[in-house]
């Protein structure tokens, strides 16, 4: 399958009157045409930091892409002009973010803020871009689409404020959809239905999706293959499969089993014992050696290369690494 998206050795850092925090620490990954990749991990981790720089969006200063490339369909972003940018933007790749109702302008019509980017971007027509427009409510479930146009956003329940944003965000047939926790701010059931219209939307465009999220169940319903970062680094990833039922990272294991589960009432949520590293200045070993219950010595002196454990399946563990493996034996005997 096409590569669409091919990030490499990203880096990004933070400069404040406290130091340079180095929130994204050489990311890697990619993602093909039509594919749903899910960024998984807890807050800090530098999940959205990662999905702010694929858009140029860091504020700088103090923020700063220091090394690596973001190539969208062969081209590095991190090297285009802030006009280029602008013209990618919303038309190329758009944004769907947490909270829909900072997302919408509360003093303009639905219909206006809608039809606004397409207008200025593909050059057409008023009763053009309005039909377009009423296509896009049809395609997220907006019931009356042509009355619901001249609303404005404080009419709309939260989940429908979201569906708009998202047909916002797909008016210009963008090839890449990143979406920051965009169910966060929604009750259960809409959050299950939201999830279906990404799949729905994904099927009807063949958009490309990077989902941003700390909820694993959102990433079992949608995700094609997953990333799992920690500290800045992505430290497993895979398919869903691979994720779910193959777990190797001491971290991945520790996330899936803080997932509360129905048919465990009554017992104890599990945790992860301690805090994750201080950015400012992260350990040179593996990041999640101080929490880790199997960390070797070599864990708190280098960090750990990537193992391929299959095509898609790969991970940043000493215990995985066939090295340290024949070291812990060695010192055992
Ligand atoms: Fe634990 Fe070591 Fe693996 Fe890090 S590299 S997760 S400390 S075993």
């Amino acid at each position: 399958m096409e590569k669409i998206l091919e990030v490499e050795d990203l880096h990004v850092t933070f400069t404040t009157y406290g130091g340079t925090v180095q929130a994204v620490r050489g990311v890697s990954f990619d993602l093909h045409k039509g594919e749903t990749l899910a960024i998984v991990g807890e807050s800090g981790c530098g999940k959205s930091v990662t999905s702010n720089a694929i858009m140029r969006l860091i504020p700088s200063p103090p923020g700063k892409i220091t090394k690596g490339s973001v190539k969208f369909k062969g081209k590095d972003l991190t090297k285009v002009s802030e006009k280029k940018m602008r013209s990618i933007r919303g038309v190329d790749i758009s944004m769907v973010f947490q909270d829909p109702m900072t997302a919408l302008n509360p003093t303009l019509t639905i219909g206006t803020q809608l039809t606004e980017g397409i207008k200025e971007h593909q050059n057409l027509s008023n009763s053009e871009a309005e039909k377009k427009a009423l296509q896009m409510l049809e395609l997220v479930g907006i019931p009356n689409p042509d009355e619901r146009m001249k609303q404005y956003p404080h009419q709309f329940s939260g989940g429908m404020r979201q569906r708009i944003v998202i047909a916002i965000a797909l008016i210009c047939q963008p090839e890449l959809l990143i979406a920051d926790e965009p169910t966060t701010a929604l009750d259960v059931t809409i959050q299950a239905q939201i999830l279906e219209l990404f799949d729905e939307i994904q099927q009807a465009t063949g958009v490309s999706i990077i989902l941003i999220t700390h909820d694993l169940g959102v990433v079992a319903k949608v995700a094609d293959r997953i990333a799992v970062m920690y500290a800045g680094k992505i430290i497993e990833t895979g398919t869903k499969r691979d994720i779910f039922y193959k777990t190797e990272h001491p971290y991945t294991k520790g996330l899936l089993s803080s997932v509360p589960r129905l048919d465990q009432r009554g017992s104890e949520l599990t945790s992860i014992e301690g805090t994750p590293p201080d950015l400012f200045a992260p350990p040179e070993g593996c990041p999640f050696a101080a929490r880790c219950e199997f960390a070797m010595v070599v864990c708190n002196k280098m960090y750990p290369d990537e193992t391929s454990l299959s095509d898609e399946h790969r991970v940043h563990c000493w215990l995985q690494d066939e090295r340290a493996k024949k070291l812990q034996a060695a010192s055992s005997k």
